[in-house]
């Protein structure tokens, strides 16, 4: 069943990281939001100062206009939203649903990998003495939140998957105490998301089947931070004639590449995946 065209459209997204360029991948994701969606928000998640360059994204707007996939009304950059993030997880904090983690990487690694049958509260790795002593010598830390605490408060969670036209069960147990910002930035993918998908009214967020797992913080978030919860449908990810998965550092796959190896958009777009042009089940199913 797929739902009539007289039902108003989804709001959807396309968030790309200004990591590198624009891929195939890529381009089928704002594809499959632009269809769902008849047209997309287009946000540039670019929290991660490290990572990120404004040289990526002009270059992203650049190919997605070539193979004309407008956006509607400006880019939204999350760096400029680094405030609402810090109110997000200060609404945590003071619920006491986050806790500092003063671990090392090295420490982390070694907690993370010993044998647990339960995901591991890292602030018990070290004495409450020590912790103190790093947050003294200003050691800046990383904030996880006490998921058992977390899922106790909230209750029986789920989120709606338009896939499958399914509720599907909020289930961390993969997760554990997942962070919620890290050291050098103070925010992460998780917090942010959540955030800006209700900050941009995002009704079904649309993306790729590997980012899947996270849907279940992202809803546990969103209960805790008493946003509204947006539908979701995780596509398929588009893979080389091999079957792997397209990675962006594959050069060879950048839209930028194909458009000078005279390639046209709909050569492009053609050789991508048929995406969706209506919803397989409605927003109120
Ligand atoms: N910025 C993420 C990425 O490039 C996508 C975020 C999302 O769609 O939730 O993988």
């Amino acid at each position: 069943m797929t739902v009539s065209s007289s039902i108003p459209s989804p709001v959807t997204r396309f968030a790309p990281s200004p990591t590198g360029l624009l891929h195939l991948g890529h381009a089928y994701s704002a594809l499959v939001a632009s269809r769902l969606g008849h047209g997309y928000i287009l946000r540039i998640d670019d929290i991660d100062h490290t990572r990120c360059r404004p040289e990526f994204t002009s270059e992203i707007c650049r190919d997605l206009e070539f193979l004309g996939l407008p956006w509607r009304g400006d880019p939204i950059f999350q760096s400029h939203r680094l405030d609402a993030y810090a109110d997000a997880l200060a609404s945590l904090r003071a619920r006491d649903l986050v806790y500092p983690c003063f671990l090392t990487r090295t420490e982390l690694a070694e907690v993370l990998s010993a044998p647990q049958e339960a995901p591991v509260a890292t602030d018990s790795a070290i004495s409450a003495s020590e912790a103190h002593r790093r947050s003294k010598q200003g050691v800046a830390p990383a904030w996880r939140l006490r998921t058992a605490a977390a899922l106790d408060l909230v209750g029986d969670l789920t989120w709606r998957d338009l896939r499958g036209g399914v509720n599907r069960p909020v289930e961390m147990t993969v997760h554990g105490d997942v962070v919620l910002a890290r050291r050098d930035i103070g925010t992460s993918y998780h917090l942010s998301v959540v955030v800006d998908d209700s900050l941009d009214g995002v009704t079904l967020v649309t993306r790729g089947a590997d980012l899947e797992d996270s849907t279940h913080i992202h809803r546990l978030l969103q209960a805790l931070l008493n946003l509204p919860s947006p539908a979701y449908f995780h596509h398929d990810l588009v893979r080389d004639t091999a079957g792997s998965r397209l990675a962006k550092r594959h050069d060879a796959q950048s839209i930028q590449h194909l458009r000078e190896a005279g390639q046209s958009a709909e050569d492009i777009i053609t050789s991508l995946p048929p995406a969706p042009d209506s919803l397989p089940f409605g927003l109120d199913f």
